[in-house]
């Protein structure tokens, strides 16, 4: 790899009409020079390459499995880019589904893997024939973004440097658009173009800045990090679901509690989850503390193994909004607890949605973590039995300790009462069930024939399967 940098390093000076960081000519990392083997690719993305090759068209890797790979990483997923259209990627597999509305994508469906392919992309500013499949708006966000072009206009509209390396299956060679093997040696992220347009163009480039800082282990360029707060409010224009989706990515991946860090210290969290804005001024106290854990707490089980379920994380995240929404209502109306928390949990993730939206499969579990909290605060006699049997004891019982190792000191006793309470009543039970009851079974190996498994292959987290 150093061999690697120095001749990165030696690359001709940029072309001043280029946008900024990309090369005039890629630099052509032959196989000798990288360690990337096909071992290391999955087969159906192998399958795929070779499919295009075969077929006369251009294929590559890109992307992320490129830049984890020359990490050492294990990729998420394998992209593929080409110069086929949607269209001619469609006729060469018959496991394909066209998606995407934005920029039109073909899927080719492997089981439960999908591989996802590309065309290149092209510049949706010139004139003519581009201008009536490109479109932005009054922020210069990309809206509409359908232009096809080569690889070279491919790799300039990618987002940082490291993520636009493209492994060719024709020569096996690396083409590094960006000096982005530098950057990878370097642990330097770096935008393409200009950061601050680049955000405008889509504000959800802030929260992958920060996702590749803490995931790669990188330090962000000053051109990167220093737009960010300035620009954070622009995450006001994405849509909520895409937010949800980017907060599974930040959440759910072993990096929650760096991620949350920087997000706040960016002013990037408090766009996501404005309700929460408050308790970060206020580090010392028990809602920054409970967030913090629980951010901890996911990390830690997914080193372990365990799984997690988003759900749970979310029940976390606005326990204390819920809190103070109840004690309005009961202070206001007089309602007893339990309305009072119905109407607050109705109004809380009212409000949640607006920004990120959580789907209801998993605010309808969050709620009943929440509800069950009051029950088991009360329970004696026959229901503790029945409450011991509740298919979301387990996690309601996780959150009950997290609540009493989080409390104030006003709470701290008596919930830490509860929580030994419930713990002696496991006793004598079968070992204790550590998943989150809402968390999906562990898969199954599948045979080397595999199969096609009930509700289709996915690929992207989209929140029930997020376990690792
Ligand atoms: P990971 O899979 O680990 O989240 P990734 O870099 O592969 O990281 P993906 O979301 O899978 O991220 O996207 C694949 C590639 O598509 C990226 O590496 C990048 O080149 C490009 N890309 C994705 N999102 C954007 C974006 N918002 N702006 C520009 N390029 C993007
Ligand atoms: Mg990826």
């Amino acid at each position: 790899m150093k061999a690697l940098a120095k001749k990165a390093l030696g690359a001709k000076p940029q072309n001043s009409e280029l946008p900024k960081n990309i090369l005039a000519k890629p630099l052509v990392i032959s196989r000798d020079q990288h360690p990337i083997s096909r071992k290391d690719i999955a087969e159906p993305a192998l399958k795929v390459l070779y499919r295009l090759h075969n077929a006369g068209y251009e294929a590559y890797l890109v992307g992320g499995c490129v830049r984890d790979l020359l990490l050492g990483l294990k990729p998420k997923d394998f992209d593929v880019a080409t110069n086929a259209s949607p269209e001619q990627v469609h006729k060469l597999f018959r496991n394909c589904r066209l998606v995407g509305r934005r920029f039109r994508l073909a899927h080719i469906m492997f089981g439960r893997e999908v591989i996802e392919v590309a065309t290149f992309r092209g510049h949706h500013d010139d004139d003519g024939d581009a201008q009536k499949h490109a479109k932005s708006d009054a922020q210069g966000m990309l809206v509409r973004d359908n232009v096809y072009g080569s690889i070279e206009e491919d790799a300039q509209r990618r987002d940082f440097t490291v993520n636009a390396l493209y492994y060719n299956i024709a020569d096996f060679a690396i083409y590094d658009f960006a000096n982005g093997v530098r950057d990878i040696e370097a642990g330097v992220l770096r935008m393409i173009g200009d950061a601050e347009t680049r955000y405008r163009e889509d504000p959800v480039r802030m929260l992958r800045a920060i996702r590749f800082a803490t995931k790669l282990s990188m330090r962000m360029d000053d051109s990167v990090a220093k737009p960010i707060h300035e620009h954070a409010s622009l995450l006001q224009n994405i849509p909520p679901a895409r937010l949800f989706e980017e907060c599974l990515k930040l959440f759910t991946a072993g990096k929650a509690l760096a991620n949350f860090e920087m997000l706040s210290e960016y002013h990037l969290f408090q766009q996501l989850f404005p309700m929460l804005k408050s308790y970060l001024q206020t580090p010392d106290e028990a809602p920054y503390q409970m967030l913090r854990q629980t951010f901890a707490d996911t990390d830690s089980r997914i080193q372990q193994g365990l799984s997690i379920t988003p759900a749970y994380l979310f029940a976390a995240l606005l326990w204390w909004p819920l809190q103070a929404r109840m004690e309005q209502l009961m202070f206001e109306s007089g309602l007893p607890p339990v309305d009072a928390m119905n109407i607050a949990a109705a109004d809380v993730w009212g409000r949640q949605v607006q920004t990120v939206s959580v789907p209801k499969r998993f605010t309808i579990p969050a709620r009943e973590i929440w509800q069950m909290q009051q029950r088991l605060e009360r329970a004696k006699g026959k229901r503790v039995q029945t409450l011991l049997g509740h298919p979301r004891f387990r996690a309601a019982y996780d959150f009950l300790l997290l609540r009493a190792a989080t409390a104030t000191p006003l709470e701290r006793k008596k919930l830490s009462e509860q929580a030994q309470f419930w713990t002696e009543q496991q006793k004598g039970m079968q070992p204790a069930d550590k998943r989150h009851d809402d968390a999906p079974a562990p898969r199954k190996k599948r045979g080397r024939r595999g199969g096609r498994r009930r509700g289709g292959p996915r690929k992207r987290p989209s929140g029930d399967n997020n376990k690792s």
